[in-house]
């Protein structure tokens, strides 16, 4: 098929890349990586990595000399432009690559907010390993952050800077945190640790304002009218898929860059993996965009098997995890559209699973210090298989007699 040349060096380009050549790929292989890094992984950035001392190495999925041997060619800089009918991708520098196959592996970046001094220095985001390093170095000098967004990479901040001693309020817009994405027992569950833990959350609200002297930040002002002191804001609201590289060169894009089960673009030519590509998905009806590590990475383990002969549809199963303080919360499978949510186990211990059924169907699990209940619903998951919502709620039934 002639050289790979893959477009972003984060979760799904770098494994695009080691899933070929781990498959035999002989041709050349291109990745080209707009971070001044090796290819690392994110989910650190808001977890241990800001908590801790480690330094980036700690976070590479491999060393240099991995890339040397296995000849992928790490390349520096921005894909600016796509001219499809000469197969040959810009870079910003001016210099061009030929490609016999395409991977747009371009991720997603932050969703800004439009504020007044929202472009302060100490307005902070959480996406790359330049922002995780620039949080570590200023929160020893902060006493007072307040974190709008509710959501994964907003809360496992917000547990962080509480552990290392800041005074923490976070914003939300919504009635319950992270809403989007698991049920109303989970949110209520996180609020109360996170409550416990000292963090003051606001439901229903929204930030109105930041308010600095100076240049430093005095406070975020919030529709309810009241007025929260800070000097440290930490904005999570959300992503935006990077989608305008495929948009430019006349492949349609929507909510994402728009690809077919085997993740083909409209050019047979370019496929899109990961955060960026909306995806169609036979197993979930219509199309999805997930921003998770397993999406990423599955996704480009597929297109790599795609690329060396194994064509296959896409159709793994999601999972995800967020670590926030000392709890573990782990999903097995889209839980969206659920109608019925039965708790294996007790919050009240810390440990318990929501299973989400829509009807007698389970769509997932919701697990919370709960691993083997997270792991039984993968493997249940791969099996096609399902237990009841009774079955779910009956700690004396065993959940390995469903596997066997
Ligand atoms: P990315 O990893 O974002 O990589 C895309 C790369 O492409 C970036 O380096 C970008 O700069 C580059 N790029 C974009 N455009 C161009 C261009 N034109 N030219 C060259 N390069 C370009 N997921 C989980 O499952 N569990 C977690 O606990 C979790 N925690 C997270 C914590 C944080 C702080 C963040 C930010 C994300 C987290 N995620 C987590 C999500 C997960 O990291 C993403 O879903 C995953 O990284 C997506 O991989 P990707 O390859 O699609 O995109």
């Amino acid at each position: 098929i002639g050289p790979v040349i893959i477009v972003g060096a984060g979760h799904g380009g770098y494994q695009v890349a080691a899933s070929l050549r781990q498959a035999g790929f002989a041709e050349r292989i291109c990745l080209i990586n707009d971070e001044p890094h090796l290819p690392y992984q994110r989910p650190p950035l808001s977890k241990g990595y800001i908590k801790g001392s480690a330094g980036p190495d700690s976070l590479m999925f491999r060393p240099e000399k991995f890339y040397q041997d296995q000849s992928i060619e790490l390349i520096a800089g921005r894909a600016a432009s796509i001219d499809r009918a000469a197969r040959k991708v810009q870079l910003a520098s001016g210099a061009t690559l030929d490609y016999g196959h395409l991977v747009l592996a371009t991720g997603a970046r932050n969703r800004l907010l439009d504020l007044p001094n929202a472009n302060l220095p100490d307005v902070k985001y959480l996406r790359i390993l330049d922002d995780s390093e620039a949080l570590r170095a200023i929160m020893p000098s902060k006493t007072r952050a307040v974190i709008i967004g509710a959501g994964f990479i907003g809360l496992e901040f917000a547990a962080t800077a509480r552990i290392k001693g800041l005074e923490v309020d976070v914003l939300e817009l919504a009635p319950r945190v992270m809403a989007r994405a698991v049920t109303a027992e989970v949110s209520e569950y996180f609020q109360d640790r996170h409550r416990e833990a000292g963090i003051r959350i606001h439901l229903g609200v929204q930030a109105t304002s930041i308010e600095a002297e100076g240049g430093k930040i005095t406070g975020v002002s919030l529709s309810d009218g009241r007025h929260l002191p800070a000097d440290l804001v930490v904005v999570g609201v959300g992503v935006l898929p990077n989608i305008e590289l495929a948009a430019e060169a006349g492949l349609p894009v929507a909510a994402g860059i728009i690809v077919d089960e085997y993740l083909s673009t409209a050019d047979p030519n370019i496929s899109a993996i990961g955060d960026c590509a909306l995806f169609a998905s036979p197993r979930f009806g219509g199309s999805l965009r997930l921003e998770s590590v397993q999406n990423a990475t599955d996704h480009a383990r597929c297109l790599a098997a795609k690329l060396t002969g194994d064509k296959k549809p896409y159709d793994s199963h999601p999972w995800f995890w967020s670590d926030q303080g000392e709890d573990k919360l782990q999903i097995a499978g889209l839980t969206t559209g659920y109608d019925r949510v039965v708790l294996r186990g007790d919050p009240a211990k810390k440990a318990f699973s929501a299973f989400c059924y829509h009807g007698d169907k389970l769509l997932g699990i919701e697990s919370i210090n709960r691993a083997g209940d997270h792991m039984f619903g993968r493997r249940l998951q791969a099996m096609d298989r399902s237990i009841t919502p009774e079955q779910a709620a009956d700690e004396s039934f065993d959940l390995k007699r469903a596997l066997a």
